[in-house]
C-alpha cells in the first residue's frame, strides 16, 4: 500500500549546539526567555504539512505571510537556532526551502519559501512526559490537488467489482489508526515500541481481511505516519457514508501485569462517565497534543437541545455500537484474553459520530512485556485482523443494511465466504460444515482433523474457497454475472472467458462454470 508521508529530522551537530547554547547565554542578558529552537521536525500529510520546532523552553513568536515570492515568516523573540535547515527534505511538500537569520540582536526569524500556496495555522504545545516546548506550524494545502485528503482514503472499489449506484452496494467500514505523526500514543514497556505503529499494522490488516470479502469496502482514515484530528476523523467517516467506525488502540498502565483486550462502544449515558474518564485520559489526550484541545468535558452531554436533536438517531447508534462490539469481542474471544467479556460503554470524542455505530478496541497492553512483543508480530495482528474482521461480517449478516449485496445474500440463503473461518464458543464441525455447504468429511481432511474435536479460536480453511479446482454454480432468479463474479471474486472478464459468454445474457438454471480466482 503506498503512503504518503515522510519524516525527516535533524539533529543540531555538538558544534552547532554548542554555538547555540553561548549564544543562548549572550542573549539571556536582553530577553527574559531566551530558548532555542533544537530541533526541526516534518511531517507530510496528505492535506497538509506538519513542522514541529523542539524548544529548550516558552517563546514568543509572530507568524506572518508574504508574496512574490509565497513564504511564510516566523520571528522568535529571545531565540537561536541549533540545527541545520537545509539537512529537511521538503520533497512532496509545498515548501522549496527553508532559511534562519538573527533580527534586531535577539530574534531569530525563519523563512519558509513555498513553491505553492498555502494556509499557515500554528500553536505552541507546552512540555509533556515525552516531550519539552514546542511550536508546530502547520501548512494546509490551498488548491485541492493530488495530495487532498480523499487520497488518503484506500478504497478498494475497482472498475470491475465497484457496484454502480443502481445496483447493491457495499458496506463501507472506516478504520481508524490511532494516534500518528507527533503523537505517539502509549509507549511501550521497552521504551521502544509505539502505539501509533502498531494501531497502523492492524488497521493495515483488518482493511486487507475485509477489502477481500464481497459486498465490503473498507476505509483507512489514517495510512500512513501522520496524525488526523479526532474531529476529523469522524467527519471522514461520515463523507465516506461509512456503516461502522472502528476505532484500533493499545493500551497501557502504570504496572506491567495489566493484560487484555478491551472494546469501548459509544455511549451518551451518564453511568459511563467513570469509563470514559479513564479512557478519555489516555486516548483524548491525543487530541490535545494534536493541539486542538480534546473535549474532555463530557457535560456536553447534557445539552438538552442537542440531545433532542440527536436522539432518536443516537438511541439506534448506541444499540447498534453494543451489538456491534459484541459481535466483535465473541469473535476474539480465544483469539486473545478478553479483560472484560462484555463490550464497555464511553462517550469519547472519537466515538462521537451520533448517526455511525462506533467501537474503539484496545487490542492489548503495551505496557506488558509479553503481550507487547506479541502484538508487535505480524502473526497476531493478522490473527486479531480476522478476528475483528469475523465480527463485523456476523454483526452485518445479522441484520443488513438495506440495499446491500450482504442483504440480498442474506436474503438469498448465501452466506459470505471467507475462506478461512475461526471457531466460536457453541461452533461444532458439522454445524459449520453446513453452514458453508460443505460436506463434513471433506472439511476435516482439508483441515486435518481426525476427531470431531475443535476448540475457540482454531482457525479452519473453509473447501472450495480460494483453491484451484473449478466451481460452478447455478444461475438463480435475479442474479447477473457481475453479481456473481463478486461473489467468488473472480473478474467479470474471466467469469465470460471461462464460459464463453459473449453478451451479459444468462438464464436461470444455467450453470457456470467458476474459473480459480
Ligand atoms: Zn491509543
Amino acid at each position: 500500500m503506498k503512503s504518503q508521508h515522510y519524516l525527516s529530522s535533524i539533529k543540531g551537530s555538538s558544534r552547532c549546539l554548542t554555538l547555540a547554547l553561548a549564544v543562548g547565554t549572550l542573549l539571556a542578558s536582553f530577553a527574559v526567555s531566551a530558548a532555542s529552537v533544537e530541533e526541526v521536525r516534518l511531517w507530510r500529510a496528505p492535506d497538509h504539512t506538519r513542522l514541529v520546532f523542539d524548544l529548550s523552553g516558552e517563546v514568543e513568536y509572530k507568524l506572518f505571510t508574504l508574496s512574490n515570492p509565497a513564504r511564510v515568516v516566523i520571528d522568535i523573540e529571545g531565540s537561536s537556532l541549533g540545527g541545520d535547515l537545509s539537512r529537511l527534505d521538503f520533497n512532496e511538500s509545498p515548501i522549496s526551502g527553508m532559511r534562519s537569520a538573527i533580527r534586531d540582536e535577539n530574534t531569530l526569524r525563519i523563512v519558509i519559501d513555498l513553491g505553492a500556496q498555502v494556509e499557515p495555522r500554528s500553536f505552541t504545545l507546552a512540555p509533556n512526559s515525552e516531550q519539552g516546548d514546542r511550536l508546530v506550524v502547520d501548512l494546509y494545502d490551498e488548491s485541492p490537488s493530488a495530495n487532498a485528503p480523499r487520497s488518503t482514503i484506500t478504497n478498494s472499489s475497482n472498475s470491475t467489482s465497484a457496484p454502480r449506484s443502481d445496483e447493491r452496494r457495499n458496506i463501507i467500514v472506516a478504520i481508524s489508526a490511532g494516534h500518528g505523526g507527533e503523537d505517539p500514543g502509549g509507549i511501550g514497556y521497552d521504551g521502544k515500541l509505539r502505539e501509533k505503529n502498531i494501531t497502523l499494522k492492524i488497521a493495515r490488516a483488518l482493511f486487507d481481511q475485509l477489502e477481500r470479502m464481497p459486498g465490503y469496502t473498507p476505509i483507512m482514515i489514517r495510512d500512513g505516519d501522520y496524525y488526523v484530528e479526532l474531529q476529523r476523523r469522524s467527519e471522514i467517516a461520515r463523507e465516506e457514508r461509512a456503516d461502522l467506525f472502528v476505532a484500533v488502540h493499545t493500551d497501557w498502565y502504570r504496572t506491567s501485569r495489566a493484560n487484555g483486550l478491551t472494546i469501548y462502544a459509544l455511549s451518551g449515558d451518564r453511568a459511563d462517565r467513570e469509563n470514559s474518564r479513564r479512557v478519555a485520559q489516555k486516548e483524548n489526550n491525543a487530541d490535545l497534543l494534536g493541539g486542538v484541545g480534546g473535549d474532555l468535558d463530557l457535560s456536553s452531554w447534557d445539552d438538552d437541545v442537542a440531545l433532542t436533536l440527536v436522539s432518536l438517531q443516537m438511541a439506534w447508534s448506541m444499540e447498534q455500537s453494543l451489538i456491534a462490539g459484541t459481535r466483535v469481542l465473541e469473535s476474539l474471544d480465544g483469539v486473545t484474553r478478553l479483560r472484560r467479556d462484555k463490550v464497555q460503554q464511553a462517550s469519547l470524542e472519537v466515538l462521537k459520530s451520533p448517526d455511525i455505530p462506533s467501537m474503539l478496541i484496545e487490542t492489548g497492553y503495551l505496557t506488558n512485556p509479553d503481550e507487547a512483543r506479541r502484538l508487535n508480530t505480524s502473526a497476531f495482528q493478522q490473527k486479531l485482523a480476522r478476528g475483528i474482521a469475523q465480527g463485523v461480517m456476523n454483526y452485518f449478516y445479522d441484520a443488513p443494511p438495506e440495499g446491500t449485496l450482504v442483504a440480498w445474500q442474506k436474503s438469498n440463503g448465501i452466506v459470505p465466504l471467507p475462506g478461512i473461518y475461526m471457531v466460536k464458543r457453541g461452533d461444532s464441525l458439522s454445524v459449520i460444515a453446513q453452514r458453508y455447504n460443505v460436506r463434513l468429511a471433506e472439511l476435516k481432511s482439508v483441515n486435518s482433523i481426525s476427531s470431531n474435536t475443535i476448540h475457540i479460536g482454531q482457525e479452519l480453511t473453509i473447501p472450495g474457497v480460494g483453491t484451484a479446482e473449478p466451481e460452478e454454480h447455478t444461475i438463480r432468479r435475479g442474479e447477473t454475472l457481475s453479481e456473481i463474479a463478486q461473489r467468488y471474486q473472480v473478474s467479470l472478464g474471466s467469469l465470460r472467458q471461462a464460459n464463453n459468454i459473449t453478451n451479459d445474457r444468462i438464464m436461470v438454471g444455467q450453470i457456470l462454470k467458476i474459473p480459480a480466482s
